[in-house]
């Protein structure tokens, strides 16, 4: 069986990518393969892991139809321009048409040096391999529009880091992988054709309403605007933390991309950081929306010489555009969290109502998760239900907004039943703690143990279910389970 590689990004001009070949690993084994996902690629399971599968998603060999390249690109990092970073230890295996139509793309993390190495030595640790392969699952799972993880493989070669490390390469889906940064590349070469050349590639793959609008690259801005708003409020209804969203990190499909030191909230601190190295709180939970803004303001300055001759007019229009953020960002926000507390009419008091339980539950120190799927459960005699209040340490704030929000319950036109359901569909039961990672990472790592971590990807395929079984991984980090920092690791 052969894969159908397709390798349409290699169509562009020569500066945007580099062939390459990925470089062989003593040992691979596989540690874990998406059947599911494979289905949904039109790829056959049972050939992945057999022998040339394992080649295949370990690099050791380069399947037939694949024409290997890396992508150049650069990135602000911490707000520091750096004209090229680019895949220096992905390499891109080219591209497929899933079953439903949609062209992905498939991409080995992992597997050796390339030109944008720079020092690094092109390989990835087993940890952040797993951490990836857990978190972008999971949020697939949850809804959210993402990269995805196809397999795990451990290589059977150490990594240096702080440490030695076993290695791993992790085999990585997406829509694309073209960044925010790929457009500063462009930019940054003052190759007009080819930064034209790039735009139009991604209004084709991406955004093909664009292409017909009166100025497709305003257009492309506006849908790159919308879909990251889209993307970000997602992330904030359910405390999902990026850590470090450099505008390499950010994907242009508006998929979550790049999973370093990322983590879902346990209490509510919206100045939560998890980062090693984000010392001023850049990337905190609650600044997400103001760096995402700012990491699309860098991307409107790239297609600036696309969208007017006229400097002056194409930064009217760009500014115009990315005013828009604000606004859907707002709107999407709203939208998630009255569906959070199951309000299916909207009224004007709502957001105060939103601002008030976030600020109690900030001040009251209250798990993000489990509150909301508390408050999925409806009260039984009108008063808070015993299991929502202890989850404050300030119950007599949260009584008090309970009872208004019971009020705006009684002008709802649902049903406690009806909006049950629906509230349970939408707070999830299960997240990736950040407590439960490490300790799967560190059963791997230290006794090559991949049970847990089996474990752990099956319940989270499931966020939303009721499952008795999945009862272990509901619970918030005991004191001193907490995982206060997540190192980079890569
Ligand atoms: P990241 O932290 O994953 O966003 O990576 C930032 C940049 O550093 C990208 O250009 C990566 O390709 C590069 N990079 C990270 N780790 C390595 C490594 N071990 N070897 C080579 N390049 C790396
Ligand atoms: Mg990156």
């Amino acid at each position: 069986m052969a894969i159908a590689f397709e390798s349409t990004f290699s169509s562009l001009p020569e500066s945007l990518f580099s062939p390459v070949r990925p470089s062989a690993v003593r040992q691979p084994v596989l540690i874990r393969l998406n059947d599911d996902l494979a289905a949904d690629l039109g790829l056959n399971a049972q050939w992945l892991r057999g022998t040339e599968g394992l080649a295949a998603l370990s690099g050791n060999a380069v399947p037939h139809a694949s024409t290997p390249i890396a992508l150049a690109y650069s990135g602000h990092q911490f707000g520091t321009f750096v004209p090229r970073l680019g895949d220096g230890r992905a390499i891109l295996l080219g591209e497929v048409v899933d079953r439903s139509g949609h062209r992905r793309d498939i991409q080995l993390k992992g597997a050796g040096r390339t030109p944008y190495s720079r020092r690094g030595d092109g390989r990835a640790a087993l940890g952040p391999v797993l951490r990836e392969y857990i978190v972008s699952e999971a949020m697939a799972a949850l809804g959210v529009p993402t990269t995805r993880a196809l397999a795990a493989v451990a290589t059977g070669d150490r990594v240096q880091r702080e440490i030695g490390l076993p290695g791993a390469v992790l085999t990585r889906v997406a829509s694309s992988h073209i960044r925010v940064g790929t457009f500063q590349y462009a930019a940054t070469q003052g190759d007009i054709a080819a930064l034209r050349s790039l735009a139009d590639y991604v209004i084709a793959r991406h955004y093909p309403q664009a292409g017909t609008a009166q100025n497709p690259y305003l257009a492309l801005l506006d849908h790159v605007v919308r879909a990251q708003a889209s993307l970000i409020a997602h992330w904030m209804s359910l405390g999902f933390i990026h850590g470090v969203m450099n505008t390499d990190n950010m994907a242009v499909s508006g998929e979550t991309i790049d999973y370093g030191p990322c983590a879902f909230l346990d209490t509510y601190d919206p100045a939560k950081v998890f980062s090693s190295i984000d010392e001023f709180g850049r990337y905190a939970f609650g600044n997400q929306p103001r760096v995402a803004v700012w990491n699309l303001a860098r991307l409107a300055e790239a297609l600036l010489p696309l969208i007017d001759t006229n400097v002056d007019d194409a930064v009217a229009r760009a500014q115009e555009v990315l005013a828009g953020f604000a606004i859907q960002y707002e709107d999407a926000h709203l939208r998630h969290m009255r569906a959070k507390l199951g309000l299916s009419t909207a009224m004007s008091e709502d957001a105060q109502l939103i601002e008030e339980l976030l600020l109690t539950m900030h001040d009251g120190r209250a798990d993000f998760t489990l509150t909301f799927r508390a408050l999925s459960q409806p009260s039984v005699n009108g008063g808070a239900p015993a299991e929502l209040t202890k989850l404050f340490s300030n119950p007599e704030r949260f009584n008090g907004w309970y009872e208004r929000y019971q009020d705006r319950l009684r002008r709802e036109p649902v049903s406690p039943l009806e909006r049950e359901r629906a509230m349970m569909g939408v707070n999830p039961r299960l997240i990736p703690r950040n407590h439960r990672i490490e300790s799967v990472i560190s059963a791997a790592v230290t006794d090559g143990d991949y049970a847990p971590f089996h474990e752990l990807v099956a319940a989270l395929a499931t966020p939303y279910a009721e499952k008795p079984e999945n009862d272990p991984f509901t619970a918030p980090p005991a004191p001193g389970e907490e995982v206060l920092r997540t190192f980079c690791g890569t």
